[in-house]
This record gives structure tokens, sequence and C-alpha cells, in this order.
């Protein structure tokens, strides 16, 4: 079993967890060793393209914009 770290929130899921997720219609983002979780993502898409972009490069480094 492979484990996998949400890139923002450092939240650990599981081969099983992704497959349950994937079950339910939740989005994710995996990509090679890159993952981000469902909440995480949700926060993503609504931000511009070249924001999502930086973020990605960043990770835990971005500074996520309060609404
Ligand atoms: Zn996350």
């Amino acid at each position: 079993m492979k484990d996998y770290t949400c890139l923002f929130c450092e939240d650990i899921y599981t081969d099983q967890d992704l497959a349950s997720l994937k079950e339910i219609g939740e989005k994710y983002h995996l990509e090679a060793e890159l993952f981000v979780c469902p909440d995480c993502y949700d926060d993503l898409r609504r931000l511009p393209l070249e924001e999502q972009l930086k973020a990605l490069l960043l990770g835990s480094e971005y500074e996520w914009e309060e609404e």
C-alpha cells in the first residue's frame, strides 16, 4: 500500500482512501508524486490558473488569500 501526503495540508491518504474518494466522485489531484487532497483541491480550483501553478510550485509554503 502506498501513502500520499497532501502537498498543502499534509494530510495522509492511502491508495484505498483514494479509491473510495473516486467512488464518491470527490475530485483530487494526483500527478507523479504530487498529491492534493479534495479539500485543498477545491480551494486550488478557485484560484486563477496562474495562481494554481504558483501554489503547486510552492506547496505548503503557498500563502492562501483570505476571503
Ligand atoms: Zn490538503
